[in-house]
C-alpha cells in the first residue's frame, strides 16, 4: 500500500510522457499487486473499466497461448479531439455558452461551509474520507420517491445534498459540481481517454420550499445541464470571468458523484483480479460526496479536505444527510428549513446534557435577607474600602438600614423605582443596599450621559425618588415634586437620626432589584428589569469562580453597567472585601497600582481593558488569581500571552438581559485557546440553545442564534411589553409553564466538546463582521458588505477603555 501510494504521488512529465506507469509487486508466489498509475489527461473513470475489460481479455488469450482478438477501433482519441474542436465553434459554442452564462449569472463567490479550522490562504489538497452505509430500506424508499416524482435517483440525492449544504451554510444559492461521462456517442464508448466533463448544478434553496418543489427545480437544472454538457468546464470558467481565489476551487467547492457498484472480482485465464484499496485521498474540493449503489443499499463516501474539517464533523454531516433523506421520504411536503437534521442522541446532547446546570442556591430569598445573614456571619470583617475609609459588615449594614428607613418613609417599597446617581464611594454601596432594604428597585443614572438620554431613562423607569450626591444632583435634574436625598450632604440632617435595625423584609427572590439601561443596536435605550433571584444565581452556588471571605474584589465598573452586579454581590454575599476604585476615569498605571496595593484576588475587566492591561501592566494583572474578561470578542493573541505567563483566566459572555454572565470559558493552558477564544459553557442555573430560524437546534459546528435561559433572566424591559415579548420568547423545549428564553441576537456555534464559539452579531441591516475600536482613535472597520464604502460610526465609552459601537449610519443610497 505504501508503494502504491508513493507511485500515485509521483508526478508525470506531461511534455514527454509516458502518461502511464505500471508495476507488478510480488507479495507471494501466487499473489501480486498490479499498480497502474495514469495521468488524468489520458483516462477517466469510464476508461478504467474499458482498460480492465481489455486487459483481462488479453491476459486470458495469452495465458491460453492464443492470439488476442480485440476488435479494431473505429476511432482514436485524437480523432475525437479534432472533431470536438471543429464542432464546438460558432453557433454550437454560442448556444452552449449562453446557456451556462444565464444559468450561472451572479453565482456566489463561495459556499461558506462552517469549517473546523480557518481556511488556508492557498488551497491545500490533504484529504481523508468517511464512509457511511445508508440502510437498505432507506435506499429503496429514496429510489421509490424519485420514481413517484418523475426524477432520477441522482436528482433526489443531489436535491437532498443541496438542501443540507444550504442548512449548513445559511446560504440559499447553492452550486454543486458533478462529473459527466461525456460518452454520449456510440463510437467513443470503447475508447480510453479523457472524456469526462464537469457540470455546475445550481439551486435556489429557499427555506420555504417543500422537497417536491426543490426536486422539481433540481430536475430542471439537471436536464438543462445535460442538454449543454459539451461545454468544457475550463472554458466555461474562463468565459464566466469569475473572480478567482487561491484558497478554493472556482465556481463550486463541493462535488457530488453517483457511482455504480465497483467491480468486485474479475476472473480471467485462471487469474482472480480484485481491487486493492489504497488510502491515498487527495482532496480536490472542500468536500466530495460520493454515493455508491451496493447490494446493501447506498454507501455514502465523504471525501474531505483535512485542513478544513475533522473526520467527526464530516461523519456528523453524513448522519444529517441521512436524517434529511429519512425526513423527506416520510413527508416530502416538509419545507427545507423544517426537516430535522439532528439525531435523537444529538438532540439530547445539545438540549439536555449540555444544559444540566441546575445547582442549589437560595432562589426565594431577597438580596437584603442574604446580605443580613452574611452580616451575622462576618460582622467585623471589612466589607467596603475606599482609599483610607472602610466599613465593616456591621457598620455598612447599620448605615444602609438608616437610609432604608428614610426611603420607606417617603414611600419606597416593592417595585418602587429609585434613581441612583452616586459615584464610586462608600456611599454608593450604602445607597444600593439602602434602596433594596427599603424594598425598592435601584435605577443607576450616569450623570455623564446626555441630558436627553437621562430624561428618557427617568421617564421610562418612572422614578419615584432620587438618591444622589450633592455635586451630581444638578446634572441628573430634579423631577418636580419627587423626593431627593443627597447621601453626602443630607446625611446628618435626614438620615443619621433614623433607626439602625434591619427593616422588616418585604421582598422575595422574584421582586425587581434593579433596572439597568442598555443601548441596543438601534433605537432608544431600554430598561432591563432584573429580579433579586437573578443576582443571587450569579454569585451563589455557581461554577465559574470561587467566592469566599478571603477574596478581595475590585469595584471598578460603573454602577450603570451590570459587571457591577458581580463585583458588589460577589463580595457582599460572601463576606469578602470590596475595594472601591477611586471615582473618575482610571489610568492603566493607577489600576495596576491599586491591584497590587489592595491585593485584589478577583477582578472583572471589559475585554478592551483586559487587552490594554495585559499589554501594559502584565505583572500587576498577573497577581490577580481569578480574572474574568468579557463584553467583546476576546483577541487570541492577548489570551495566549496571559496563559503563556502562567496566568489562568476566564472569557465570560452575557447580555444584561441574562444578568451579567451567561457563559464562561476558564483557561489555564495554551491549548484551551483555539482559532478563537471560546465563550465556553453556561454558568450554573443557566441554559444555552443554538437555534435556527425555526427555533430548532442546529447541529454541532453549524452557526445559529444563541438563546439563553434559566434563573438569570430579566423580567423584561420596563414599560415595553411588545419588545419584551419579541425578545423573551416562550421556551420551546421546556415542560415548565411560562418558562422563557432570551434571544441574544448573537451568532454562535457549538464546538464538538460542547463549548460555544462566538461568531458575531445577527444584524438585520448590514452584516458587520468585525469592528475594532482603539483608545484615542476611533477606527471602525465595516467589513464584508460591498455596498458600504463610508459610514458614520457613533461610539460611546461605557467604561474607561471600553468603547462601544452604539450606531452606524450608512449614507443613502447605499
Ligand atoms: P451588554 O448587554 O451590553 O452586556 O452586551 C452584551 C453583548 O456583548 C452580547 O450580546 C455580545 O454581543 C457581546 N459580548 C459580551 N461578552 C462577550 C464575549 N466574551 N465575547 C464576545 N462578545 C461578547
Amino acid at each position: 500500500r505504501r508503494r502504491a501510494r508513493e507511485e500515485a504521488q509521483r508526478p508525470f512529465e506531461l511534455s514527454r510522457g509516458p502518461l502511464l506507469r505500471a508495476k507488478v509487486l510480488r507479495l507471494e508466489r501466487e499473489e501480486h499487486v498490479l499498480v497502474l498509475v495514469m495521468h488524468h489527461i489520458v483516462t477517466d473513470g469510464w476508461s478504467a473499466s474499458v482498460l480492465l475489460r481489455e486487459l483481462s481479455e488479453l491476459y486470458a488469450a495469452f495465458e491460453a497461448g492464443g492470439v488476442p482478438a480485440l476488435p479494431e477501433l473505429a476511432l482514436q482519441y485524437a480523432d475525437y479531439a479534432v472533431w470536438q474542436r471543429q464542432w464546438l465553434q460558432g453557433e454550437v459554442l454560442e448556444a452552449q455558452l449562453s446557456y451556462w452564462k444565464k444559468a450561472l449569472a451572479g453565482v456566489p463567490q463561495a459556499l461558506e461551509l462552517p469549517t473546523d479550522r480557518p481556511r488556508p490562504q492557498v488551497q491545500t489538497f490533504r484529504g481523508a474520507q468517511v464512509k457511511v452505509q445508508l440502510p437498505l430500506t432507506l435506499s429503496q424508499e429514496v429510489r421509490a420517491l424519485s420514481q413517484r416524482e418523475g426524477a432520477t435517483l441522482f436528482m433526489t440525492l443531489l436535491a437532498a445534498l443541496q438542501a443540507l449544504l444550504a442548512r449548513y451554510s445559511e446560504q440559499t444559492d447553492i452550486v454543486v459540481g458533478t462529473p459527466i461521462a461525456g460518452r454520449n456517442r456510440r463510437e467513443v464508448e470503447g475508447l480510453i481517454g479523457f472524456f469526462v466533463n464537469t457540470l455546475a448544478l445550481r439551486a435556489d434553496v429557499q427555506g420555504a420550499l417543500s422537497f417536491k418543489e426543490l426536486l422539481a427545480q433540481v430536475r430542471e437544472a439537471c436536464l438543462g445541464a445535460y442538454a449543454h454538457q459539451e461545454m468544457p468546464f475550463e472554458q466555461m470558467v474562463d468565459a464566466l470571468q469569475l473572480e478567482r481565489d487561491l484558497s478554493r476551487t472556482p465556481l463550486f467547492q463541493v462535488m457530488f458523484v453517483l457511482e455504480n457498484e465497483p467491480v468486485r472480482t474479475v476472473e480471467c485465464g485462471g487469474l482472480s483480479l480484485k481491487p486493492l484499496e489504497v488510502e491515498f485521498v487527495p482532496a480536490k474540493f472542500d468536500l466530495t460526496v460520493g454515493l455508491q449503489e451496493t447490494g446493501q443499499g447506498l454507501l455514502s463516501i465523504w471525501e474531505y479536505n483535512t485542513d478544513l474539517f475533522d473526520g467527526e464533523t464530516v461523519a456528523r454531516m453524513a448522519g444529517h444527510f441521512q436524517k434529511l433523506l429519512e425526513g423527506w421520504v416520510a413527508r416530502p411536503e416538509q419545507r427545507v428549513r423544517e426537516v430535522q437534521l439532528l439525531t435523537e442522541g444529538e438532540k439530547r446532547q445539545v438540549l439536555e446534557e449540555w444544559n444540566r446546570t441546575e445547582a442549589e442556591y437560595p432562589r426565594d430569598a431577597s438580596l437584603s435577607e442574604l446580605f443580613e445573614a452574611q452580616v451575622r456571619r462576618t460582622p467585623v470583617a471589612v466589607a467596603v474600602e475606599y482609599g483610607e475609609q472602610r466599613l465593616t459588615y456591621e457598620e455598612l449594614n447599620r448605615r444602609a438600614n438608616q437610609l432604608a428607613h428614610w426611603l420607606k418613609g417617603v414611600g419606597v417599597g416593592p417595585e418602587v423605582r429609585v434613581g441612583l446617581c452616586v459615584e464610586r464611594s462608600l456611599e454608593l454601596v450604602v445607597s444600593v443596599l439602602g434602596v433594596l432594604k427599603a424594598g425598592g428597585v435601584y435605577v443607576p443614572l450616569d450623570a455623564s450621559y446626555p441630558r436627553e438620554r437621562l430624561e428618557w431613562m427617568k421617564s421610562e423607569a418612572g422614578l419615584a425618588v432620587l438618591v444622589a450626591q450633592e455635586k451630581l444632583v444638578e446634572a441628573v435634574g430634579l423631577s418636580e415634586g419627587r423626593p431627593v436625598v443627597r447621601v453626602d450632604t443630607d446625611w446628618e440632617a435626614l438620615i443619621a437620626s433614623q433607626p439602625e435595625g434591619n427593616p422588616k423584609p418585604v421582598n422575595s427572590g422574584a421582586n425587581l432589584a434593579y433596572v439597568m439601561f442598555t443601548s441596543g443596536s438601534t433605537g432608544r435605550p431600554k430598561g432591563v428589569g432584573v429580579p433579586h433571584r437573578a443576582v443571587s444565581r450569579l454569585v451563589l452556588g455557581t461554577n465559574y469562580a470561587r467566592f469566599g471571605p478571603e477574596e478581595v474584589l475590585l469595584q471598578l465598573a460603573p454602577i450603570a453597567f451590570d459587571a457591577s452586579t458581580l463585583e458588589v454581590w460577589g463580595a457582599l454575599l460572601h463576606g469578602a472585601k470590596l475595594v472601591m476604585y477611586p471615582a473618575g476615569m482610571p489610568s492603566l498605571e493607577e489600576l495596576g497600582r491599586v491591584l497590587v496595593e489592595s491585593g485584589v484576588t478577583m477582578l472583572f475587566l471589559t475585554t478592551a481593558l483586559f487587552e490594554q492591561m495585559q499589554a501594559r501592566q502584565p505583572e500587576a494583572l498577573g497577581q490577580v488569581r481569578q480574572l474574568m474578561a468579557g463584553g467583546e470578542v476576546m483577541p487570541v493573541g492577548r489570551a495566549r500571552e496571559r496563559l503563556a505567563s502562567g496566568g489562568a483566566f476566564s472569557n465570560v459572555y452575557g447580555p444584561t438581559e441574562n444578568t451579567t454572565f451567561s457563559t464562561y470559558h476558564r483557561m489555564e493552558k495554551l491549548e484551551q485557546v483555539g482559532a478563537t477564544v471560546s465563550i465556553g459553557r453556561p454558568i450554573a442555573n443557566t441554559t444555552t440553545y443554538v437555534l435556527d430560524e425555526e427555533m430548532q437546534p442546529v447541529p454541532v459546528g453549524v452557526p445559529g442564534e444563541l438563546y439563553v435561559g434559566g434563573e438569570g433572566l430579566a423580567v423584561g424591559y420596563v414599560g415595553r411589553p411588545e419588545l419584551t415579548a419579541e425578545k423573551f420568547v416562550p421556551h420551546p423545549f421546556s415542560g415548565k409553564p411560562g418558562e422563557r428564553l432570551y434571544r441574544t441576537g448573537d451568532v454562535v456555534r457549538y464546538l464538538p466538546g460542547g463549548e460555544l464559539e462566538f461568531l458575531g452579531r445577527r444584524d438585520e441591516q448590514v452584516k458587520i463582521r468585525g469592528f475594532r475600536i482603539e483608545l484615542g482613535e476611533v477606527e471602525a472597520v465595516l467589513l464584508q458588505h460591498p455596498a458600504v464604502s463610508t459610514a458614520t460610526v457613533i461610539v460611546r465609552e461605557d467604561m474607561p477603555g471600553n468603547k462601544r459601537l452604539v450606531a452606524y449610519v450608512v449614507p443613502e443610497p447605499a
